[in-house]
């Protein structure tokens, strides 16, 4: 079996950090997922930079990635954290995150979930219906406590994103649809054990448009306005996560535009004095900071194809297999001509497939693969099906 620093070639000049990085690790048994640290550090210094200009707060989205390393970085750079179950509410306690930096969304949050974030005085619960206020206003009752609450809001606004990661259309299941507002605010009204205390708003992901964000920006302010006019005054307004980034070229973009994005809702959004504005970064963050290192098994010629089967797999990462998602595919051991290939994994699905027809130098087994730009909803979703192994995560800094 090669070991991973012989399956490296070192006559090229491209990705030779990566190639720098994994020159590290002999014995490390493939797949795995390599995280760069350093760049997760840059990352997260240059967005809070950005927003702190403004005195913007910024929560990080556990989903996309919750390791221990990770966590304590995103604590170390003074992040809040936003989760979507109670798990990652437990997990995000657990890591230091202090309640009052905790929020807490979904849209389908159990009783025992809503009763351990109400136990620990969180931050604050998005709500994304009437029916889970009066849960929560339920619980909060018998836990003698207020919870306090912002409405998530779908806006109806287009992010312009794959189908699958939109979430701000009328047609989603996400939030509460602007022509229920009056009813809804009937009922908070109604409520005894509900505190309103901001707007919340998430219209999808790996947005690249940038102008999506001055649409949902006007949106915000016209919303903003009804209820002023209603003689509500919010203390908090929540604009979600959702800025995208280059998975077709990670070298060039490694860290996201972060000044713009955020004076983008410096410019837009018209903040009441006092307000404090958030936001929910994900992806952004930390999706170029992690890397699938992963063998070739075999090399299958086909008729009209040419198969480069790998031992990672949907069970590793699934995004292109769950919204043919895109990641670059570099061959860090050959420098032979270009070959069209269907790259495939082991699993016992023909959707285990993460790109159809690349060129990629040609390959033989047990050359070195990375699937790039796999930190963000990449080790997350992984699963166990087939009975395989997790994948371990390393760490290079
Ligand atoms: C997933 C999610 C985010 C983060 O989205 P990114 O695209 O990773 O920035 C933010 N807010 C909510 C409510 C989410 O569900």
């Amino acid at each position: 079996m090669s070991l991973i620093n012989e399956a490296l070639v070192s006559s090229t000049e491209t990705f030779s950090m990566l190639k720098d990085q994994l020159k590290e690790l002999k014995n490390e048994p493939t797949p795995f997922y390599l995280y760069d640290l350093n760049l997760f550090e840059q990352t997260l210094e240059k967005a809070q930079s950005a927003a702190s200009k403004y005195n913007f707060q910024v929560h990080y989205a556990m989903k996309a990635n919750s390791n221990k390393p990770i966590l304590r970085l995103v604590k170390k750079y003074g992040f809040g954290a936003d989760c979507v179950s109670g798990n990652e509410v437990k997990r995000a306690l657990k890591r230091g995150f202090s309640p009052e930096h905790i929020v807490f969304a979904g849209v389908g949050k159990s009783d025992a979930e809503i009763n351990f974030a109400l136990k620990h005085d969180i931050f604050c619960f998005n709500c994304e219906s009437s029916h889970e206020l009066a849960v929560i206003n339920e619980l909060a009752e018998q836990q003698d406590k207020m919870a306090r609450v912002a409405l998530r809001i779908n806006p109806n606004v287009d992010a312009n994103t794959h189908k699958h990661i939109t979430t701000g259309l009328n047609e989603n299941k996400f939030g509460i649809n602007i022509w229920e507002l009056e009813d809804v605010l009937q009922l908070i009204q109604s409520l005894p054990n509900i505190e309103l205390i901001g707007l919340h708003f998430h219209i999808g992901s790996q947005i690249t448009d940038l102008t999506v964000f001055n649409n949902l920006c006007a949106r915000v302010n016209e919303i903003q306005d009804w209820f002023n006019d209603r003689g509500l005054e919010l203390p908090h307004l929540n604009v979600g996560g959702g800025l995208g980034v280059d998975y077709y070229h990670p070298d060039q973009n490694l860290i996201p535009d972060f000044e713009s994005y955020f004076a983008i809702f410096n410019e837009n959004l018209k903040v009441r004095p006092g307000q404090q504005v958030h936001f929910e970064l994900g992806r952004s963050l930390v999706a170029q900071c992690g890397s699938l290192i992963t063998k070739v098994l075999y090399i299958k010629k086909g008729r009209t194809k040419n198969f480069a089967i790998l031992d990672a797999g949907m069970t590793e990462l699934m995004r292109p297999m769950l919204y043919q998602a895109y990641h670059k595919i570099e061959n860090l051991s050959s420098v032979l001509p270009e070959v069209k290939y269907d790259v495939v994994g082991p699993i016992c699905e023909s959707t285990d497939c993460f790109a159809k027809d690349v060129m990629l130098p040609e390959t033989n087994r047990h050359d070195l693969m990375a699937l790039r730009t796999a930190g963000a909803y990449g080790e997350v979703m992984s699963s166990e099906y087939n009975l395989r192994d997790k994948a371990n995560a390393v760490y290079v800094s």
